[in-house]
């Protein structure tokens, strides 16, 4: 009987993948019953003990067990949701990487489809950054991106919205089923607080501090046609918004306006 007591607490301990806290609680249980029931039925007390310190010697080897079992779960746990986050954020800015905007847009777009929500896409580029890192250095840029970066991440507070580095010194802001005034402040706000950071930028032909130029759209899921036209319109927002001037917000609406396709990005080159 001890030996198929011994058994059970093993094989509860190193196979049942129990808690440490469970398998300590029910192996004392074990024990506790079976020395009473020892008592009970009068076994002699030379058995009642030695069977008792064997139990108890099987417990302590299957608690260590089951605790450096469920440390390494718990590790590895740990490690895996590590690395996920740091294969999904930007290492600079901590805002979601080009990939994640690219596979989170898209199953944020079905669901608009499916809820019937609209979606703001907000694009955003520094103004004169070149220059920039030619004045201050490539520190400096790099901290005037993350300052920048966290101004449009304060702009995801709610649930579905989410914020992204594009590429470079340019980000998006996606937001998801905004009221149409709350998408239509969102940039603006944008725009203000990056000029309010007063970082001296002395090489902008736009202002004497660091400005953002900031293009959107509101894309709702019965009118427009694709994501990627979408997308677009936000983009030669941006690129609006950068031919008039630099330091503003362009809005273009990506069920009414005309797709421009193609080249806009060679466009953009050459006027700025
Ligand atoms: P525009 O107003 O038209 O946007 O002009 P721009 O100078 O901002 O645009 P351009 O595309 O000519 O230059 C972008 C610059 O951003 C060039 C590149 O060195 C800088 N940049 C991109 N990524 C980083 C980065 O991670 N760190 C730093 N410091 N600079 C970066
Ligand atoms: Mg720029
Ligand atoms: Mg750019």
């Amino acid at each position: 009987m001890l030996a198929g007591l011994v058994l059970v607490l093993l094989y509860g301990c190193l196979f049942l993948g129990l808690l440490f806290n469970v398998a300590v609680t029910v192996t004392g249980i074990m024990i506790v019953t079976h020395f009473v029931t020892g008592i009970a039925v009068e076994l002699p007390f030379d058995a009642l003990y030695y069977s008792t310190a064997i139990l108890g010697g099987t417990a302590v080897i299957g608690g260590i067990s089951t605790y450096n079992l469920e440390y390494a779960l718990r590790t590895n746990f740990l490690e895996t949701r590590l690395l996920n986050e740091l294969a999904e954020r930007d290492g600079m800015t901590g805002l979601y990487n080009r990939r994640i905007f690219d596979d989170y847009m898209e199953r944020l777009w079905r669901q608009s489809r499916r809820e019937r929500l609209g979606v703001a896409i907000i694009f955003v580029d520094i103004d004169f950054f070149k220059p920039y890192n030619d004045l201050y250095g490539h520190q400096a840029g790099d901290d005037c991106l993350k300052r920048v970066a966290k101004c449009i991440a304060r702009g995801a507070k709610r649930p579905f919205d989410f914020a992204a580095r594009y590429g470079g010194e340019e980000f998006v802001l996606v937001l998801y089923g905004p009221p149409d005034e709350y998408a239509r402040s969102v940039p603006e706000q944008i725009r203000r607080a990056v000029l309010e950071l007063e970082i001296p930028h002395a090489g902008s032909q736009a202002e004497k501090h660091v400005t953002v130029s900031v293009g959107f759209s509101l894309a709702s899921p019965e009118t427009s046609r694709s994501l990627v036209g979408a997308i677009q319109t936000a983009d030669e927002a941006l690129y609006q918004a950068k031919r008039e001037g630099r330091n503003r917000v362009v809005f273009k609406d990506s069920d009414a306006c005309e797709v421009e396709t193609g080249n806009f990005r060679v466009r953009y080159r050459e006027v700025g």
